[in-house]
């Protein structure tokens, strides 16, 4: 039975709801271009100070949680909104247009990411520790007692994508890595998801209620991101921002977090065209299987994923063309799919048109149009090289299932290609068996893994992951992925937005100088009372004690070098 069952629904600040005086809102089933769902009241001027207001008042106690009792939020949280699945699932279809088997994997997404991130509460090493003794007869100077942890920043801004209406939205991956981290969250929900935010939203103030802590830890807000958004960026108590969205609402959110009284980080996960590079000896295999590949990853979910391909480079000559034939005769094949919201499929239309109507470009194949509204055809156009690297606008991203094919004349052109590619969220190399076969085999092969080895020591500057031989959507969420990259992939290279790592964009170090033992805090004590691994002296103890090296550990190598 729907939990939403009144006809009009609030923000949730702290748990209760708040009516809001900026208006209302109602979603947009994109599949039919009609109105769907209750409506919402969107707060208005100076209402969403409520929000960071709470949030501020919860961090004391917040971020002093054992890591027991913050990991066991986090199971509840996942625990109630995979026991509300149902009712998410059936809300985010009739407001994004998303398939079913899409949305319940991004619930299990989502869930599982709360619950990954209640196991690196457990593991405990986002705390940093790193403690030097007391040296009073050091000479010439003594050294003092040093203890190093990493602290919360404080309350978070998130704000979420129309295009993971689960899994970058409400309890995705921001929120839960900053909850893990200490910091309460305010959520600025997405309007063409409002009543999916909803549910997820009640689910969450459902954990905090349910674990007795301080209702502010989280929030909800409803309101125009270029009013509420900016209000609540602007708010002196919030302390970072986690950002997943278009180049131009990620820019205008980092103009005005770096010019309050005191700027903040802001983690914009934005625009990426996700290059994939088809080497010649890749061109000669198996192109059936290329062509295959490539075209279920450009029109996955109506190619609005942040990771799917929109530039393709293949070889001139005979393999090239008949990859690209192959590529049209498979996309003839393949039906749109309808858009998150009418104004992204126009946009997207419209991006399309501006392509097409560019000098040196021409339609390489196109596929059949939905039969539901906001449904467009995918396409895919072509260019030479040269073309490409004079018109910086063919760089641009197409949201949704757009793809221009480069062709070049030789391998050796690649590597400089690349240095000219502004910063993305993937690069893949398709290298076929070529860079696994002996550099001394023969001249093409040899020459081939130069290219390989010069492409790759370009692309990793710029791209947070580098795929060899697969396709750029999908990401799997762990401890070792990142998702992220240098500017305008993300606001800031130096960290991801998925995976374990996440955790660290809202910590930042501190060390206690000569603190008496009473006052030193848990994780840094003498008698470690939560088992963390630490560095001592430079050496990692294990949580169970035991002393390891930095060589045991593997650390401290250089790249390249052999364990
Ligand atoms: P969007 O329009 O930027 O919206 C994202 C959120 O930001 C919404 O809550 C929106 O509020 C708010 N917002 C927009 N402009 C703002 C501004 N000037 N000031 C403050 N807040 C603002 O993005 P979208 O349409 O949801 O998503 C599509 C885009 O996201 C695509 O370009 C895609 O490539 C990118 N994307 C990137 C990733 C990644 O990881 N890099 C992942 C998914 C999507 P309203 O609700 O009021 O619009």
């Amino acid at each position: 039975m729907s939990t939403l069952t009144e006809q009009t629904h609030h923000s949730l600040i702290a748990g209760e709801p708040a009516p809001g005086t900026g208006g209302t809102t109602q979603a947009v089933d994109p599949a039919r271009n009609t109105p769907t769902g209750p409506t919402f009241t969107l707060l208005g001027d100076g209402q969403v100070a409520a929000a960071p207001r709470a949030a501020a008042e919860a961090f004391p106690t917040y971020r002093k949680l054992t890591p027991e009792a913050r990991a066991a939020f986090l199971e509840t949280a996942a625990e109630r909104i995979d026991r509300a699945g149902e009712e998410i699932i059936a809300t985010a279809m009739r407001e994004t247009g998303l398939p079913e088997p899409r949305l319940r994997g991004e619930v299990g997404r989502t869930v599982n990411q709360l619950r990954l991130f209640a196991g690196v509460c457990r593991a405990g090493d986002h705390h940093g520790v790193r403690i030097e003794p007391a040296l009073p007869d050091r000479k010439p100077l003594p050294r003092p007692d040093l203890r190093q942890r990493k602290l919360p920043l404080g309350p978070v801004a998130v704000f979420g994508a129309s295009n993971f209406p689960l899994a970058f939205s409400v309890a995705g991956g921001d929120t839960a890595s900053a909850l893990a981290a200490g910091c309460p969250v305010v959520f600025k929900a997405h309007n063409a998801h409002p009543a999916t935010s909803l549910l997820v939203g009640q689910a969450m103030s459902a954990a905090v209620a349910e674990h007795d802590l301080h209702p502010g830890v989280f929030s909800l807000v409803f309101g125009p991101g270029n009013a509420v958004g900016q209000e609540l960026v602007a708010d002196p108590r919030i302390k970072a921002v986690g950002f997943t969205g278009s180049r131009s609402g990620g820019t205008a959110l980092m103009a005005t977090a770096a010019t309050r009284r005191e700027p903040i980080p802001v983690y914009a996960e934005m625009s990426s065209v996700n290059p994939v590079f088809v080497l010649p000896s890749a061109a000669a295999g198996d192109r059936e299987a290329l062509a295959e590949g490539f075209v279920t990853s450009l029109n996955g979910s109506a190619g609005q994923l942040c990771t799917a391909p929109g530039l393709l480079f293949v070889p001139e000559g005979a393999d090239g063309d008949d990859l690209a034939a192959r590529i049209a005769e498979k996309l003839s094949a393949a039906d749109g799919t309808t858009m998150l919201t009418p104004g992204i499929c126009s946009s997207r239309i419209e991006g399309e048109k501006k392509l097409a109507a560019l000098d040196g470009v021409t339609e390489v194949g196109r596929g059949g149009a939905g039969p539901k509204e906001n449904a467009p055809a995918p396409a895919v156009y072509s260019t030479g090289l040269e073309t490409f690297t004079a018109t910086p606008e063919l760089s641009d991203e197409i949201f949704g299932a757009v793809c221009l094919i480069v062709r070049y004349g030789s391998a050796d052109q690649l590597p400089s290609a690349a240095n000219g590619l502004e910063g993305q969220l993937t690069v893949t190399l398709q290298t076929g068996t070529g860079a696994d076969r002996d550099a001394d085999a023969g001249s093409d092969t040899a020459s081939e893994n130069r290219v390989v080895q010069e492409l790759l020591d370009a692309l990793e500057l710029r791209a947070g992951r580098v795929l060899f031989n697969g396709w750029p959507t999908g990401v799997d969420v762990g401890d070792a992925m990142v998702h992220g990259g240098p500017y305008p992939a993300t606001s800031d290279g130096r960290s991801t937005s998925v995976g374990a790592a996440a955790i660290e964009r809202f910590l930042r170090p501190v060390v206690y100088q000569n603190a008496p033992g009473p006052l030193q805090p848990a994780p840094v004590r003498e008698d470690n009372p939560w088992n963390l691994g630490r560095r001592v002296e430079g050496t990692y103890v294990a949580a169970d004690g035991r002393g390891q090296s930095p060589a045991e550990k593997g650390e401290h190598m250089a790249e390249g070098d052999s364990a």
